[in-house]
């Protein structure tokens, strides 16, 4: 054949292979189940490697079985062939800290109930993380276990194939303590978080969770200015080290200097939140350097609503209703957004220079103006823009968090790793903004159908809970 001859045989497998039912992306010319060779695309690995420019990866039951240049790696037997020309292929993300099966996306101010925490609700929100290139998201210790655990269960036997694989964390809280004014309203009727008083509670909260087979644990540090109740410093000290000897990794809520000193004195293993009302002082500072802890910034809560600025890319999943009462009532201009810009700029540069360990998590789940999915690219583009080289936020948003909550086969593209992978139609390396150019989803080496779940939630006006 000539090379004309051979474009044009690629470009029709190419298409056949393209047009899929959902789920079933590996069905083409060759049949289902047949390995597929992803040709020509820029591959970012979600490590330290540098980006392949013409890459070409395999993908057999689920998983990547060979990846180079492109012409380096064999097709196999009975291969499918994409061609991905001109695109550029990243891991799926990674999110470890989001609030899953609480939102309803019904009012601007957010609405947490405790009646709206079930497998629907929670399939639902996974799915949002999906169709956003989210592979993997950790539960940020506010899901009711009694609920989460059943639906962890279903989803490895395979029965939400369009969601985001989800890992549970635990909540310790002082009693009537924790999750924030909004959350706290669904997760207390479900008793979803350890009420604790002693430091005894503490341990038999931790022993609980190991006995489940949760691997993680939150704990919300200081009192919020006065109006929430504190976890006494010698009943966290009791948590921490009852976590460690089972080992369970601790995140802590941590927003002011004083209780992320506090924090890092007793050896949480991730900090959650970014100081903005103070400068970091020396002794945070010298902390961190030694403790060099995971850090999610969760920026994207305080920072105006892309809603506002009538960006396209988030308003796509939100219906014409939520869209109209955010507008309405939340995008009033705040008199301290430059202050905190300023704090939030100087205090993140330190966090970093200082060896934080960037990891992506959102605090999705509170307010519909910042939700499941797009608060992932929010956040990436806010790294950025505070000074992350691209190819930074990247890892921290792929192979870092995964490294943090010990999934092993996901966050890097290699050999033996779970297919989930995202096609861009732009390179992030060059624009951050160009996650966004997201044109495919894969889980599991089978492609997302990212349109019926559109037109599942665009035109409801809400998510009903569903059963
Ligand atoms: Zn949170």
């Amino acid at each position: 054949m000539t090379a004309w001859t051979v474009r044009i045989a690629v470009t029709v497998i190419a298409l056949a292979t393209v047009d899929v039912t959902p789920g079933s992306s590996q069905q083409g010319a060759r049949g289902p189940g047949a390995p597929v060779l992803y040709e020509g695309a820029r591959l970012i690995l979600g490590d330290d490697r540098p980006a392949i420019d013409s890459g070409a990866f395999v993908v057999s039951d689920g998983r990547i079985t060979a990846i180079g240049r492109r012409g380096e790696v064999a097709a196999p037997a009975g291969a499918n062939r994409v061609d991905l020309t001109g695109k550029t292929v990243m891991p799926a993300l990674v999110n470890i800290h989001a609030h899953f099966g609480y939102e309803q996306y019904l009012t601007a101010a957010g609405e947490s109930r405790s009646e709206n925490f079930t497998a629907g609700n929670l399939r639902d929100h996974l799915e949002r993380q999906a169709f956003f290139g989210v592979g993997s998201v950790l539960d940020a210790g506010s899901g009711a276990l009694q609920v989460t655990q059943p639906f962890q269960a279903d989803q490895a036997a395979g029965e939400y194939p369009s969601t985001a694989r989800l890992s549970l964390m635990g909540g310790v809280v002082p009693v009537n303590g924790g999750p924030d004014h909004i959350l706290i309203k669904g997760t207390r009727p479900l008793k979803a978080n350890y009420e604790v008083t002693l430091s005894g509670e503490g341990r038999a909260a931790i022993q609980d969770l190991h006995k489940k087979g949760v691997k993680h644990v939150k704990i919300w540090l200081g009192d919020r200015g006065g109006t929430y109740p504190a976890m006494p410093h010698e009943v966290y000290d009791a948590v921490i080290d009852e976590a460690h000897k089972v080992g369970i990794k601790v995140h802590a809520h941590a927003t002011n200097v004083r209780d992320q000193k506090d924090a890092l004195k007793a050896r949480v293993d991730l900090l959650v939140h970014t100081v903005q009302n103070a400068p970091l002082d020396d002794e945070l500072v010298h902390l961190i350097r030694e403790k060099r802890p995971y850090y999610t910034t969760v920026f994207g809560l305080g920072d105006r609503s892309e809603v506002c600025d009538q960006n396209p890319f988030t308003m796509q999943v939100l219906s014409a209703s939520i869209i109209a009462d955010i507008l309405a009532t939340d995008c009033k201009p705040s008199p301290n957004a430059a202050k905190r810009e300023e704090q939030l700029r100087q205090n993140f540069a330190k966090m970093i220079a200082s060896g934080a360990r960037l990891v992506l998590g959102t605090d999705a789940g509170v307010w519909p103006r910042y939700s499941f999915g797009s608060a992932d690219h929010h956040e990436l583009q806010r790294y950025v823009e505070l000074g992350v080289p691209p190819a930074q936020a990247i890892i921290a948003a792929t192979s870092r968090p995964a490294e943090a909550i010990g999934l092993t086969d996901v966050g890097i593209l290699a050999v033996g790793k779970r297919a989930d992978f995202l096609v861009l139609d732009a390179n992030p390396l060059e624009s951050i903004k160009n996650t966004r150019t997201l044109s495919r989803v894969y889980l599991g080496g089978a492609q997302l159908n990212r349109d019926a779940l559109l037109t599942q939630w665009k035109p409801a006006g809400k998510t009903a809970a569903r059963p």
